[in-house]
Protein backbone atom coordinates (compact mmCIF):
# COMPACT_ATOMS: atom_id res chain seq x y z
CA UNK A 1 0.00 0.00 0.00
CA UNK A 2 1.29 3.34 -0.84
CA UNK A 3 -0.11 6.80 0.06
CA UNK A 4 -2.23 8.96 -1.99
CA UNK A 5 -1.92 12.14 -2.78
CA UNK A 6 -4.50 15.12 -2.77
CA UNK A 7 -2.98 17.23 -5.42
CA UNK A 8 -4.10 14.28 -7.83
CA UNK A 9 -6.74 13.25 -6.32
CA UNK A 10 -10.01 13.20 -8.19
CA UNK A 11 -11.92 15.23 -5.82
CA UNK A 12 -12.96 19.12 -5.57
CA UNK A 13 -13.69 20.23 -2.51
CA UNK A 14 -16.69 22.88 -2.07
CA UNK A 15 -16.52 25.92 0.75
CA UNK A 16 -20.47 26.42 -0.53
CA UNK A 17 -23.12 23.81 -0.12
CA UNK A 18 -24.90 22.21 -2.94
CA UNK A 19 -27.90 24.02 -3.75
CA UNK A 20 -30.24 21.15 -4.90
CA UNK A 21 -29.35 18.78 -1.74
CA UNK A 22 -31.53 19.50 1.97
CA UNK A 23 -29.71 17.25 4.10
CA UNK A 24 -26.92 17.51 5.97
CA UNK A 25 -25.01 14.08 4.82
CA UNK A 26 -25.85 14.85 1.18
CA UNK A 27 -24.52 18.39 0.84
CA UNK A 28 -21.16 17.08 3.26
CA UNK A 29 -21.11 14.60 0.68
CA UNK A 30 -21.16 16.78 -2.33
CA UNK A 31 -18.91 19.21 -0.74
CA UNK A 32 -16.24 16.48 0.04
CA UNK A 33 -16.47 15.00 -3.15
CA UNK A 34 -17.31 11.96 -2.65
CA UNK A 35 -20.49 11.65 -4.77
CA UNK A 36 -21.92 13.88 -7.81
CA UNK A 37 -25.57 14.11 -8.73
CA UNK A 38 -26.10 12.72 -12.45
CA UNK A 39 -29.67 12.94 -12.36
CA UNK A 40 -32.51 12.93 -9.71
CA UNK A 41 -31.92 10.04 -7.76
CA UNK A 42 -28.83 8.91 -9.77
CA UNK A 43 -25.38 9.64 -8.61
CA UNK A 44 -21.42 8.99 -9.52
CA UNK A 45 -19.16 7.46 -7.18
CA UNK A 46 -15.73 9.68 -7.15
CA UNK A 47 -12.78 7.76 -5.84
CA UNK A 48 -13.12 8.48 -2.09
CA UNK A 49 -17.26 7.83 -2.44
CA UNK A 50 -16.14 4.67 -4.16
CA UNK A 51 -13.42 3.91 -1.22
CA UNK A 52 -16.29 4.14 1.32
CA UNK A 53 -18.59 2.49 -0.56
CA UNK A 54 -15.97 -0.61 -1.17
CA UNK A 55 -15.23 -0.81 2.92
CA UNK A 56 -18.97 -1.06 3.59
CA UNK A 57 -19.44 -3.40 1.43
CA UNK A 58 -15.82 -5.84 2.38
CA UNK A 59 -17.68 -5.44 5.64
CA UNK A 60 -21.05 -7.17 4.81
CA UNK A 61 -18.99 -9.68 2.41
CA UNK A 62 -17.51 -10.87 5.76
CA UNK A 63 -20.50 -11.26 7.59
CA UNK A 64 -22.68 -12.57 4.64
CA UNK A 65 -19.24 -15.53 4.51
CA UNK A 66 -19.63 -15.78 8.14
CA UNK A 67 -23.20 -17.00 7.94
CA UNK A 68 -21.90 -19.56 4.85
CA UNK A 69 -24.02 -17.15 2.01
CA UNK A 70 -22.30 -17.37 -1.39
CA UNK A 71 -22.15 -14.09 -3.32
CA UNK A 72 -23.39 -14.42 -6.95
CA UNK A 73 -24.16 -11.36 -9.47
CA UNK A 74 -27.21 -11.19 -11.43
CA UNK A 75 -28.07 -8.91 -13.65
CA UNK A 76 -30.35 -5.76 -13.81
CA UNK A 77 -31.65 -6.24 -17.07
CA UNK A 78 -34.39 -8.60 -17.02
CA UNK A 79 -37.12 -10.12 -19.03
CA UNK A 80 -40.93 -9.26 -18.40
CA UNK A 81 -41.36 -13.10 -18.21
CA UNK A 82 -39.30 -13.11 -15.12
CA UNK A 83 -41.78 -10.99 -13.44
CA UNK A 84 -44.92 -12.09 -14.92
CA UNK A 85 -45.63 -15.31 -12.70
CA UNK A 86 -45.57 -13.51 -9.33
CA UNK A 87 -47.42 -10.66 -10.72
CA UNK A 88 -44.94 -8.55 -10.03
CA UNK A 89 -44.65 -6.65 -13.49
CA UNK A 90 -48.02 -5.02 -13.05
CA UNK A 91 -47.94 -4.79 -8.86
CA UNK A 92 -45.34 -2.30 -9.24
CA UNK A 93 -46.67 -0.18 -11.54
CA UNK A 94 -44.81 3.29 -11.94
CA UNK A 95 -42.27 2.55 -9.69
CA UNK A 96 -40.15 0.15 -11.93
CA UNK A 97 -38.40 1.17 -14.99
CA UNK A 98 -39.79 -0.94 -18.16
CA UNK A 99 -37.87 -0.65 -21.75
CA UNK A 100 -38.21 -2.53 -25.05
CA UNK A 101 -35.24 -4.07 -27.00
CA UNK A 102 -35.24 -3.71 -30.39
CA UNK A 103 -37.85 -6.57 -31.27
CA UNK A 104 -40.60 -4.61 -29.19
CA UNK A 105 -39.66 -7.45 -26.33
CA UNK A 106 -40.42 -6.17 -22.66
CA UNK A 107 -37.41 -5.46 -20.34
CA UNK A 108 -37.05 -3.71 -16.69
CA UNK A 109 -34.35 -2.44 -14.80
CA UNK A 110 -34.81 -4.97 -11.86
CA UNK A 111 -36.18 -3.21 -8.19
CA UNK A 112 -35.36 -6.61 -6.85
CA UNK A 113 -34.56 -9.87 -7.57
CA UNK A 114 -36.69 -12.77 -6.07
CA UNK A 115 -37.74 -14.24 -8.85
CA UNK A 116 -34.51 -14.77 -10.70
CA UNK A 117 -32.65 -16.19 -7.99
CA UNK A 118 -36.18 -18.27 -7.86
CA UNK A 119 -35.84 -19.08 -11.31
CA UNK A 120 -31.80 -19.33 -11.08
CA UNK A 121 -31.86 -21.78 -7.86
CA UNK A 122 -34.51 -24.08 -9.55
CA UNK A 123 -32.68 -24.01 -12.78
CA UNK A 124 -29.51 -25.39 -10.57
CA UNK A 125 -30.52 -27.60 -7.61
CA UNK A 126 -32.72 -30.66 -8.07
CA UNK A 127 -32.57 -32.32 -4.45
CA UNK A 128 -33.10 -31.69 -0.85
CA UNK A 129 -29.64 -32.55 -0.17
CA UNK A 130 -28.72 -29.40 -1.74
CA UNK A 131 -30.44 -26.95 0.56
CA UNK A 132 -30.41 -25.12 2.73
CA UNK A 133 -28.47 -22.61 0.54
CA UNK A 134 -28.17 -18.89 0.98
CA UNK A 135 -27.21 -16.86 -2.13
CA UNK A 136 -26.56 -12.82 -2.13
CA UNK A 137 -25.10 -10.33 -4.56
CA UNK A 138 -23.94 -6.69 -3.42
CA UNK A 139 -25.65 -4.83 -6.65
CA UNK A 140 -27.49 -1.88 -8.61
CA UNK A 141 -30.73 -1.61 -8.23
CA UNK A 142 -33.60 0.82 -10.42
CA UNK A 143 -36.41 2.17 -9.11
CA UNK A 144 -38.67 4.94 -10.60
CA UNK A 145 -39.27 6.31 -6.92
CA UNK A 146 -42.04 9.46 -7.33
CA UNK A 147 -39.53 11.66 -4.38
CA UNK A 148 -35.89 11.17 -5.09
CA UNK A 149 -34.85 12.52 -2.33
CA UNK A 150 -32.02 13.31 0.40
CA UNK A 151 -28.78 12.35 -1.95
CA UNK A 152 -28.25 8.85 -1.83
CA UNK A 153 -31.26 8.20 0.75
CA UNK A 154 -33.61 7.51 -2.01
CA UNK A 155 -31.87 7.03 -5.38
CA UNK A 156 -33.64 5.83 -8.83
CA UNK A 157 -30.40 3.63 -9.19
CA UNK A 158 -29.00 2.64 -5.79
CA UNK A 159 -26.66 -0.13 -4.61
CA UNK A 160 -28.50 -3.28 -2.33
CA UNK A 161 -27.14 -6.37 -0.98
CA UNK A 162 -29.90 -8.66 -1.32
CA UNK A 163 -29.82 -12.18 0.02
CA UNK A 164 -32.21 -15.12 -0.74
CA UNK A 165 -32.22 -18.12 1.35
CA UNK A 166 -33.82 -21.95 0.33
CA UNK A 167 -35.09 -24.00 2.75
CA UNK A 168 -37.22 -27.30 2.96
CA UNK A 169 -39.38 -26.45 5.46
CA UNK A 170 -40.72 -23.68 7.44
CA UNK A 171 -38.30 -23.98 10.58
CA UNK A 172 -35.42 -24.35 7.82
CA UNK A 173 -36.63 -20.99 6.75
CA UNK A 174 -36.21 -19.64 9.93
CA UNK A 175 -33.23 -20.40 11.08
CA UNK A 176 -31.76 -18.66 8.00
CA UNK A 177 -34.14 -15.76 8.84
CA UNK A 178 -32.45 -15.86 12.44
CA UNK A 179 -28.64 -16.10 10.90
CA UNK A 180 -29.32 -13.31 8.09
CA UNK A 181 -30.74 -11.10 10.99
CA UNK A 182 -27.89 -11.64 13.76
CA UNK A 183 -25.58 -10.97 10.73
CA UNK A 184 -27.55 -7.36 9.78
CA UNK A 185 -26.59 -6.45 13.60
CA UNK A 186 -23.22 -7.21 13.50
CA UNK A 187 -22.58 -5.33 10.30
CA UNK A 188 -24.39 -2.23 11.56
CA UNK A 189 -22.46 -2.46 14.85
CA UNK A 190 -18.99 -2.65 13.00
CA UNK A 191 -20.11 0.81 10.96
CA UNK A 192 -21.19 2.47 13.77
CA UNK A 193 -24.66 2.83 12.92
CA UNK A 194 -27.40 2.93 15.50
CA UNK A 195 -30.55 0.39 14.29
CA UNK A 196 -33.87 -0.50 15.79
CA UNK A 197 -35.55 -3.51 15.08
CA UNK A 198 -38.99 -2.95 13.77
CA UNK A 199 -41.86 -5.35 13.20
CA UNK A 200 -42.57 -4.40 9.60
CA UNK A 201 -45.46 -4.48 6.95
CA UNK A 202 -44.58 -7.26 4.42
CA UNK A 203 -45.78 -5.00 1.21
CA UNK A 204 -45.34 -6.01 -2.14
CA UNK A 205 -42.85 -8.51 -0.96
CA UNK A 206 -45.16 -11.02 0.52
CA UNK A 207 -45.03 -13.34 2.99
CA UNK A 208 -45.56 -13.69 6.81
CA UNK A 209 -42.79 -12.39 9.46
CA UNK A 210 -40.52 -9.12 8.50
CA UNK A 211 -38.53 -7.12 10.29
CA UNK A 212 -37.51 -4.09 9.36
CA UNK A 213 -33.44 -2.52 10.33
CA UNK A 214 -34.26 1.48 11.02
CA UNK A 215 -31.41 4.12 11.49
CA UNK A 216 -33.09 6.78 14.17
CA UNK A 217 -32.75 9.95 12.15
CA UNK A 218 -35.19 13.24 12.32
CA UNK A 219 -35.10 12.98 8.21
CA UNK A 220 -36.11 9.49 7.91
CA UNK A 221 -39.24 9.49 6.33
CA UNK A 222 -40.62 6.09 8.11
CA UNK A 223 -42.34 6.51 11.41
CA UNK A 224 -41.84 4.06 14.04
CA UNK A 225 -43.41 3.97 17.57
CA UNK A 226 -41.64 2.71 20.72
CA UNK A 227 -43.34 0.85 23.50
CA UNK A 228 -41.89 1.07 27.50
CA UNK A 229 -40.83 -2.81 26.48
CA UNK A 230 -38.56 -1.89 23.84
CA UNK A 231 -40.32 -3.30 21.30
CA UNK A 232 -40.81 -1.21 17.67
CA UNK A 233 -42.76 -1.29 15.27
CA UNK A 234 -43.51 0.23 12.11
CA UNK A 235 -46.59 2.96 12.29
CA UNK A 236 -47.58 0.36 9.31
CA UNK A 237 -47.51 -2.82 11.08
CA UNK A 238 -48.80 -1.92 14.14
CA UNK A 239 -51.93 -3.20 14.63
CA UNK A 240 -55.11 -1.79 17.08
CA UNK A 241 -56.26 -4.14 19.40
CA UNK A 242 -59.49 -5.22 19.19
CA UNK A 243 -62.19 -4.44 21.25
CA UNK A 244 -65.83 -4.91 21.66
CA UNK A 245 -68.07 -2.99 24.03
CA UNK A 246 -71.94 -3.69 25.19
CA UNK A 247 -74.56 -2.04 23.69
CA UNK A 248 -77.31 -3.80 25.07
CA UNK A 249 -78.31 -0.22 27.17
CA UNK A 250 -77.73 2.14 24.48
CA UNK A 251 -80.39 3.89 23.16
CA UNK A 252 -81.93 4.00 19.07
CA UNK A 253 -80.19 6.67 16.92
CA UNK A 254 -82.34 9.66 16.06
CA UNK A 255 -81.07 12.67 13.59
CA UNK A 256 -80.53 15.75 14.56
CA UNK A 257 -80.17 19.06 12.15
CA UNK A 258 -76.29 19.91 12.34
CA UNK A 259 -74.89 23.40 10.84
CA UNK A 260 -74.49 23.20 6.82
CA UNK A 261 -70.81 23.38 6.27
CA UNK A 262 -70.13 19.68 7.24
CA UNK A 263 -66.40 20.42 8.79
CA UNK A 264 -65.57 18.32 12.25
CA UNK A 265 -64.69 21.83 13.85
CA UNK A 266 -68.01 23.28 13.10
CA UNK A 267 -69.99 19.74 14.40
CA UNK A 268 -68.16 20.01 17.46
CA UNK A 269 -68.72 23.49 18.48
CA UNK A 270 -72.46 22.81 17.49
CA UNK A 271 -72.63 19.60 19.86
CA UNK A 272 -71.01 21.02 22.65
CA UNK A 273 -73.18 23.78 22.29
CA UNK A 274 -76.01 21.92 22.26
CA UNK A 275 -74.53 20.22 25.97
CA UNK A 276 -74.54 16.68 23.20
CA UNK A 277 -71.68 14.79 24.26
CA UNK A 278 -70.44 11.82 21.65
CA UNK A 279 -67.52 10.61 19.82
CA UNK A 280 -67.38 11.76 16.02
CA UNK A 281 -67.35 9.21 13.05
CA UNK A 282 -65.82 11.12 10.28
CA UNK A 283 -66.20 9.41 6.76
CA UNK A 284 -63.50 10.07 4.27
CA UNK A 285 -63.85 9.11 0.67
CA UNK A 286 -60.37 7.78 -0.86
CA UNK A 287 -60.20 7.23 -4.37
CA UNK A 288 -57.82 3.77 -5.00
CA UNK A 289 -55.58 3.23 -7.58
CA UNK A 290 -55.13 -0.62 -8.65
CA UNK A 291 -51.48 -1.41 -10.47
CA UNK A 292 -53.17 -1.21 -14.06
CA UNK A 293 -53.72 2.24 -13.37
CA UNK A 294 -57.98 1.55 -13.09
CA UNK A 295 -59.42 3.90 -10.20
CA UNK A 296 -61.99 2.84 -7.56
CA UNK A 297 -64.15 4.81 -4.94
CA UNK A 298 -64.34 3.64 -1.22
CA UNK A 299 -65.35 5.46 2.41
CA UNK A 300 -62.60 5.08 5.35
CA UNK A 301 -64.01 5.87 8.66
CA UNK A 302 -62.17 6.76 11.64
CA UNK A 303 -62.69 8.35 15.00
CA UNK A 304 -63.33 12.32 14.29
CA UNK A 305 -60.30 13.33 16.41
CA UNK A 306 -57.66 11.39 14.81
CA UNK A 307 -56.05 12.24 11.15
CA UNK A 308 -56.25 9.56 8.32
CA UNK A 309 -52.90 8.23 7.75
CA UNK A 310 -52.96 7.05 3.92
CA UNK A 311 -49.59 5.04 4.19
CA UNK A 312 -51.00 2.64 7.30
CA UNK A 313 -54.78 2.48 4.80
CA UNK A 314 -52.05 1.37 2.10
CA UNK A 315 -50.85 -1.30 4.39
CA UNK A 316 -54.00 -2.85 4.08
CA UNK A 317 -55.00 -2.66 0.84
CA UNK A 318 -51.85 -3.44 -1.03
CA UNK A 319 -51.17 -3.41 -4.06
CA UNK A 320 -54.02 -0.31 -3.87
CA UNK A 321 -52.34 3.35 -3.79
CA UNK A 322 -55.10 5.22 -1.92
CA UNK A 323 -55.56 9.04 -2.01
CA UNK A 324 -58.36 11.78 -0.94
CA UNK A 325 -60.67 11.45 -3.66
CA UNK A 326 -60.96 14.41 -5.55
CA UNK A 327 -64.13 16.61 -7.16
CA UNK A 328 -63.59 14.30 -10.50
CA UNK A 329 -63.69 10.73 -8.55
CA UNK A 330 -66.97 11.42 -6.53
CA UNK A 331 -69.18 12.62 -9.57
CA UNK A 332 -70.01 8.57 -10.08
CA UNK A 333 -71.34 8.16 -6.59
CA UNK A 334 -73.91 11.33 -6.09
CA UNK A 335 -75.42 9.66 -2.98
CA UNK A 336 -71.75 11.04 -0.57
CA UNK A 337 -73.01 13.74 0.13
CA UNK A 338 -70.00 16.22 1.00
CA UNK A 339 -69.29 17.01 4.41
CA UNK A 340 -72.46 14.32 5.58
CA UNK A 341 -71.74 11.15 4.37
CA UNK A 342 -72.78 8.62 6.63
CA UNK A 343 -72.91 4.74 6.95
CA UNK A 344 -76.25 4.22 4.78
CA UNK A 345 -75.27 4.56 1.41
CA UNK A 346 -71.98 2.48 1.77
CA UNK A 347 -71.33 -0.59 2.16
CA UNK A 348 -73.71 -3.96 3.42
CA UNK A 349 -75.80 -1.69 4.58
CA UNK A 350 -76.09 0.20 1.12
CA UNK A 351 -78.97 -0.18 -1.61
CA UNK A 352 -77.03 1.23 -4.19
CA UNK A 353 -76.31 -0.96 -7.94
CA UNK A 354 -72.47 0.37 -7.85
CA UNK A 355 -71.82 -0.29 -4.31
CA UNK A 356 -69.21 1.96 -2.66
CA UNK A 357 -66.94 -0.18 -0.36
CA UNK A 358 -66.85 1.06 3.26
CA UNK A 359 -63.42 0.45 5.63
CA UNK A 360 -63.54 1.34 9.14
CA UNK A 361 -60.65 1.82 11.23
CA UNK A 362 -59.94 -0.67 14.06
CA UNK A 363 -60.08 1.89 16.91
CA UNK A 364 -63.81 1.82 16.29
CA UNK A 365 -64.66 -0.73 18.50
CA UNK A 366 -67.45 -3.30 18.26
CA UNK A 367 -70.71 -2.03 20.34
CA UNK A 368 -70.02 1.70 20.49
CA UNK A 369 -72.10 4.06 19.77
CA UNK A 370 -71.20 7.23 17.13
CA UNK A 371 -72.32 10.27 15.85
CA UNK A 372 -72.38 10.32 11.74
CA UNK A 373 -73.41 12.00 9.05
CA UNK A 374 -76.92 11.42 7.60
CA UNK A 375 -76.15 11.04 4.05
CA UNK A 376 -78.13 14.58 3.61
CA UNK A 377 -77.32 17.86 4.02
CA UNK A 378 -77.83 19.91 6.71
CA UNK A 379 -78.41 16.55 8.98
CA UNK A 380 -76.46 13.86 11.13
CA UNK A 381 -77.16 11.12 13.33
CA UNK A 382 -76.46 10.00 16.61
CA UNK A 383 -76.26 7.24 18.61
CA UNK A 384 -75.08 4.81 15.72
CA UNK A 385 -73.54 1.67 16.65
CA UNK A 386 -71.05 -0.09 15.41
CA UNK A 387 -72.70 -4.30 14.75
CA UNK A 388 -75.66 -3.46 15.68
CA UNK A 389 -77.15 0.02 13.08
CA UNK A 390 -74.15 -0.74 10.80
CA UNK A 391 -71.29 -2.98 9.26
CA UNK A 392 -68.41 -2.57 6.81
CA UNK A 393 -66.81 -4.33 4.43
CA UNK A 394 -62.93 -4.60 5.73
CA UNK A 395 -61.75 -3.18 9.03
CA UNK A 396 -58.44 -1.89 8.22
CA UNK A 397 -55.69 0.66 10.55
CA UNK A 398 -56.15 3.99 8.58
CA UNK A 399 -55.85 6.44 11.38
CA UNK A 400 -53.18 7.88 12.52
CA UNK A 401 -51.15 6.84 15.44
CA UNK A 402 -50.64 9.27 18.36
CA UNK A 403 -48.03 9.82 20.80
CA UNK A 404 -49.31 8.25 24.03
CA UNK A 405 -51.46 5.15 22.56
CA UNK A 406 -51.60 2.35 24.09
CA UNK A 407 -49.13 -0.30 23.02
CA UNK A 408 -50.34 -3.33 21.64
CA UNK A 409 -47.74 -5.59 24.16
CA UNK A 410 -49.57 -4.42 26.95
CA UNK A 411 -46.53 -2.12 27.99
CA UNK A 412 -47.95 1.04 28.37
CA UNK A 413 -47.48 4.23 26.59
CA UNK A 414 -46.56 4.23 22.46
CA UNK A 415 -43.72 6.60 21.69
CA UNK A 416 -43.38 8.04 18.01
CA UNK A 417 -40.03 8.50 16.66
CA UNK A 418 -38.24 8.65 13.09
CA UNK A 419 -36.30 6.66 11.05
CA UNK A 420 -34.36 5.58 8.02
CA UNK A 421 -35.19 1.80 6.50
CA UNK A 422 -31.29 0.36 6.31
CA UNK A 423 -32.80 -3.05 6.02
CA UNK A 424 -35.41 -5.30 5.89
CA UNK A 425 -35.73 -8.94 6.49
CA UNK A 426 -38.51 -11.20 5.21
CA UNK A 427 -39.51 -14.92 5.74
CA UNK A 428 -41.25 -15.12 2.23
CA UNK A 429 -42.73 -18.54 2.25
CA UNK A 430 -44.01 -20.77 -0.42
CA UNK A 431 -44.91 -17.30 -2.49
CA UNK A 432 -42.57 -17.30 -5.22
CA UNK A 433 -41.26 -21.00 -5.00
CA UNK A 434 -44.62 -21.68 -5.73
CA UNK A 435 -45.80 -19.49 -8.41
CA UNK A 436 -42.45 -20.32 -10.06
CA UNK A 437 -42.94 -23.93 -9.82
CA UNK A 438 -39.34 -24.50 -7.53
CA UNK A 439 -39.82 -27.81 -5.70
CA UNK A 440 -36.41 -30.28 -4.95
CA UNK A 441 -37.27 -34.08 -5.06
CA UNK A 442 -37.28 -35.26 -1.31
CA UNK A 443 -36.01 -38.02 0.80
CA UNK A 444 -39.22 -39.78 0.34
CA UNK A 445 -42.51 -39.01 -1.52
CA UNK A 446 -42.17 -37.15 -4.17
CA UNK A 447 -41.23 -33.56 -4.64
CA UNK A 448 -40.68 -31.15 -1.96
CA UNK A 449 -41.40 -27.15 -1.30
CA UNK A 450 -38.91 -25.00 -0.79
CA UNK A 451 -39.13 -21.94 1.84
CA UNK A 452 -37.46 -19.09 1.04
CA UNK A 453 -36.34 -15.40 2.65
CA UNK A 454 -35.28 -12.73 1.59
CA UNK A 455 -33.34 -10.27 3.43
CA UNK A 456 -31.97 -6.55 1.98
CA UNK A 457 -29.50 -4.47 2.54
CA UNK A 458 -29.62 -0.31 1.24
CA UNK A 459 -25.64 -0.44 0.92
CA UNK A 460 -25.63 3.15 -0.41
CA UNK A 461 -28.77 4.48 1.70
CA UNK A 462 -26.46 2.75 4.50
CA UNK A 463 -23.65 5.21 3.43
CA UNK A 464 -25.77 8.28 3.51
CA UNK A 465 -26.77 7.17 7.07
CA UNK A 466 -23.56 6.70 8.57
CA UNK A 467 -22.93 9.99 7.38
CA UNK A 468 -26.19 11.59 8.74
CA UNK A 469 -25.14 10.15 12.26
CA UNK A 470 -21.52 11.25 11.99
CA UNK A 471 -20.60 14.11 11.31
CA UNK A 472 -20.25 17.90 13.35
CA UNK A 473 -20.40 21.59 12.03
CA UNK A 474 -17.44 21.03 10.02
CA UNK A 475 -18.01 17.83 8.15
CA UNK A 476 -17.84 14.43 7.83
CA UNK A 477 -16.73 12.22 10.83
CA UNK A 478 -16.43 8.49 9.67
CA UNK A 479 -16.12 5.65 11.72
CA UNK A 480 -12.60 4.24 11.32
CA UNK A 481 -14.67 1.15 9.37
CA UNK A 482 -16.14 3.19 6.69
CA UNK A 483 -13.83 5.80 6.51
CA UNK A 484 -11.81 6.19 3.15
CA UNK A 485 -8.53 6.94 4.28
CA UNK A 486 -7.81 6.23 8.05
CA UNK A 487 -4.82 8.94 8.41
CA UNK A 488 -5.15 12.09 6.23
CA UNK A 489 -1.30 14.10 6.82
CA UNK A 490 -1.35 17.63 6.33
CA UNK A 491 1.83 19.31 4.99
CA UNK A 492 1.46 22.59 6.73
CA UNK A 493 4.84 24.05 5.26
CA UNK A 494 6.58 23.36 1.95
CA UNK A 495 9.58 22.40 3.81
CA UNK A 496 7.94 19.32 5.15
CA UNK A 497 7.03 17.77 2.42
CA UNK A 498 9.47 15.00 2.37
CA UNK A 499 8.89 14.29 6.53
CA UNK A 500 4.82 13.97 5.11
CA UNK A 501 6.27 11.10 2.81
CA UNK A 502 8.12 9.73 4.88
CA UNK A 503 4.68 9.29 7.76
CA UNK A 504 2.82 8.27 5.20
CA UNK A 505 4.70 5.46 3.98
CA UNK A 506 5.40 4.24 7.41
CA UNK A 507 1.80 4.63 8.58
CA UNK A 508 0.50 2.50 5.35
CA UNK A 509 3.21 -0.26 6.15
CA UNK A 510 1.37 -0.63 9.37
CA UNK A 511 -1.73 -1.27 7.16
CA UNK A 512 -3.34 2.25 7.53
CA UNK A 513 -5.00 3.98 4.40
CA UNK A 514 -2.92 7.07 4.39
CA UNK A 515 -3.83 10.39 2.28
CA UNK A 516 -1.30 12.94 2.31
CA UNK A 517 -2.25 16.71 1.07
CA UNK A 518 0.40 17.58 -0.65
CA UNK A 519 -1.68 20.84 -3.04
CA UNK A 520 -0.07 23.93 -2.40
CA UNK A 521 -2.56 25.24 -0.25
CA UNK A 522 -2.32 27.43 2.39
CA UNK A 523 -2.34 25.42 6.08
CA UNK A 524 -6.00 27.08 6.56
CA UNK A 525 -7.69 25.56 3.30
CA UNK A 526 -5.69 22.23 4.22
CA UNK A 527 -7.43 21.82 7.82
CA UNK A 528 -10.79 22.83 6.54
CA UNK A 529 -10.71 20.14 3.98
CA UNK A 530 -9.32 17.87 6.60
CA UNK A 531 -12.02 18.18 8.59
CA UNK A 532 -14.88 18.18 5.76
CA UNK A 533 -13.09 15.13 4.59
CA UNK A 534 -13.84 13.47 7.59
CA UNK A 535 -10.75 10.99 7.92
CA UNK A 536 -10.39 9.82 11.60
CA UNK A 537 -6.70 10.65 12.33
CA UNK A 538 -5.49 13.83 10.74
CA UNK A 539 -1.56 14.24 11.46
CA UNK A 540 -0.60 17.85 10.85
CA UNK A 541 3.59 18.16 10.21
CA UNK A 542 4.33 22.37 10.56
CA UNK A 543 5.63 24.43 12.59
CA UNK A 544 6.06 21.47 15.20
CA UNK A 545 7.86 19.37 13.58
CA UNK A 546 10.48 22.19 11.95
CA UNK A 547 11.22 23.67 15.54
CA UNK A 548 10.77 20.91 17.77
CA UNK A 549 10.62 17.82 15.35
CA UNK A 550 7.07 16.58 16.18
CA UNK A 551 3.74 15.56 14.74
CA UNK A 552 0.37 16.84 16.05
CA UNK A 553 -1.83 14.05 15.72
CA UNK A 554 -5.54 15.29 16.14
CA UNK A 555 -8.36 12.98 16.41
CA UNK A 556 -10.96 14.11 14.29
CA UNK A 557 -14.39 12.36 16.65
CA UNK A 558 -13.34 14.29 20.08
CA UNK A 559 -10.81 17.20 18.17
CA UNK A 560 -8.04 15.67 20.76
CA UNK A 561 -4.93 16.94 19.84
CA UNK A 562 -1.14 15.43 20.79
CA UNK A 563 2.19 15.43 19.98
CA UNK A 564 4.41 12.86 19.16
CA UNK A 565 8.12 12.62 18.10
CA UNK A 566 8.28 12.40 14.53
CA UNK A 567 9.88 8.84 14.72
CA UNK A 568 7.05 7.83 17.19
CA UNK A 569 4.27 8.88 15.19
CA UNK A 570 3.53 6.23 12.80
CA UNK A 571 3.19 3.87 16.07
CA UNK A 572 1.09 6.58 18.13
CA UNK A 573 -1.25 6.41 15.07
CA UNK A 574 -1.72 2.99 14.72
CA UNK A 575 -2.71 2.95 18.71
CA UNK A 576 -5.83 5.75 17.95
CA UNK A 577 -6.63 3.43 15.32
CA UNK A 578 -6.62 0.55 17.02
CA UNK A 579 -8.49 2.06 19.95
CA UNK A 580 -11.44 3.62 17.35
CA UNK A 581 -11.38 0.01 16.05
CA UNK A 582 -12.12 -1.39 19.28
CA UNK A 583 -14.53 1.29 20.41
CA UNK A 584 -16.29 0.71 17.48
CA UNK A 585 -17.24 -2.63 17.99
CA UNK A 586 -18.48 -2.37 21.62
CA UNK A 587 -20.57 -0.03 20.47
CA UNK A 588 -18.90 3.18 21.98
CA UNK A 589 -16.84 6.16 20.81
CA UNK A 590 -13.69 7.02 22.07
CA UNK A 591 -13.80 9.92 24.37
P1 LIG B 1 -38.61 2.31 1.28
O1 LIG B 1 -39.78 1.95 2.15
O2 LIG B 1 -37.64 3.21 1.94
O3 LIG B 1 -39.01 2.74 -0.09
P2 LIG B 1 -38.48 -0.47 0.67
O4 LIG B 1 -39.08 -1.06 1.88
O5 LIG B 1 -39.31 -0.30 -0.55
O6 LIG B 1 -37.82 0.95 1.04
P3 LIG B 1 -36.95 -2.87 0.25
O7 LIG B 1 -37.65 -3.43 -0.92
O8 LIG B 1 -37.20 -3.43 1.60
O9 LIG B 1 -37.16 -1.27 0.28
O10 LIG B 1 -35.39 -2.87 -0.12
C1 LIG B 1 -34.34 -3.26 0.77
C2 LIG B 1 -33.50 -2.07 1.21
O11 LIG B 1 -33.06 -1.29 0.09
C3 LIG B 1 -34.28 -1.09 2.05
O12 LIG B 1 -34.29 -1.52 3.40
C4 LIG B 1 -33.49 0.18 1.87
O13 LIG B 1 -32.41 0.25 2.77
C5 LIG B 1 -32.94 0.07 0.46
N1 LIG B 1 -33.70 0.93 -0.48
C6 LIG B 1 -34.96 0.76 -0.91
N2 LIG B 1 -35.31 1.72 -1.76
C7 LIG B 1 -34.24 2.53 -1.89
C8 LIG B 1 -33.96 3.72 -2.65
N3 LIG B 1 -34.86 4.23 -3.45
N4 LIG B 1 -32.73 4.27 -2.53
C9 LIG B 1 -31.80 3.74 -1.72
N5 LIG B 1 -31.99 2.64 -0.99
C10 LIG B 1 -33.19 2.04 -1.06
MG1 LIG C 1 -38.40 -2.43 2.99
Amino acid sequence: MRPAHFSSLFARTMRDDPTDENVASAKLLVRGGYVRKMAPGVFAWLPLGLKVLKNVEKVIREEMAGIGAQEVHLPALLPKSVYSPTGRWDEYGDNIFKLKDRHGADYLLAPTHEEPFTLLAKDLLSSYKELPLTLYQIQTKYRDEARPRAGLIRGREFIMKDAYSFSLDEEGMKECYVEEREAYERVFRRLGVSYVVVRAFSGPMGGSESEEFLCPLEIGEDTFVQAPSGRAWNVEALKTPAKEEDFSSLPLPREIQTPLDGSISSLEAFLKEKGISSPLLKNIAVSLKAPDGKKTLAVVGLPGDRQLDLKRLEACLAPLEASIAEEADLKAHPELVKGFIGVTKVGPQSSQDAKCPYFLDAHVARGSAWCTGSDKEGFHTLGLVYGRDFECDKVVEAAQIKEGDLSPDGSGELSIERGVEIGQVFQLGLKYSRSMGFKVTGASRGPKDVWMGSYGIGVSRLIACIAESHRDEKGLVWPISAAPFKVHVISARKECREECERLGRETCRLGLETLIDDRDESAGVKFADADLLGSPIIAIVGREYMERGAIEIKVRESGEVRKAPSQEAAKEILAYAEALRSALLQGACLE
